[in-house]
């Protein structure tokens, strides 16, 4: 049997350049995987435990800076190239 694929749930993407380090998105998340670190002498929010995130998007909205983005990861062989073209051109 192929073993099942991991789902693929949002997971915050943390923008270093705006991220404050203010701690609000680490105090709101539940289990506890978002914590302060100080990388190159500025403290900010990481993700630590990637694995541990439930993806329930409870930490953007709790950032005052707009530095917390929910993304969904790609898989590495997802090449789903839907050729939509929907253009919303309305002439
Ligand atoms: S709430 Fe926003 S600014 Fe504050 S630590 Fe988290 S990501 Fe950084
Ligand atoms: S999405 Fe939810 S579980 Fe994941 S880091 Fe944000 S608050 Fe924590």
């Amino acid at each position: 049997m192929p073993p099942t694929p991991a789902p693929r749930r949002p997971l915050p993407r943390i923008d270093p350049a705006r991220c404050t380090g203010c701690g609000w998105c680490v105090a709101v998340c539940p289990p506890h995987v978002l914590s302060l670190q100080v990388v190159a002498w500025r403290k900010r929010s990481v993700l630590e435990d990637e694995a541990g995130c439930t993806g329930c998007s409870k930490c953007e909205p709790r950032c005052p800076f707009g530095a917390i983005q929910m993304e969904r990861p790609q898989r590495p062989d997802s090449g789903s190239g839907e050729g939509s073209g929907s253009s919303s051109s309305i002439s």
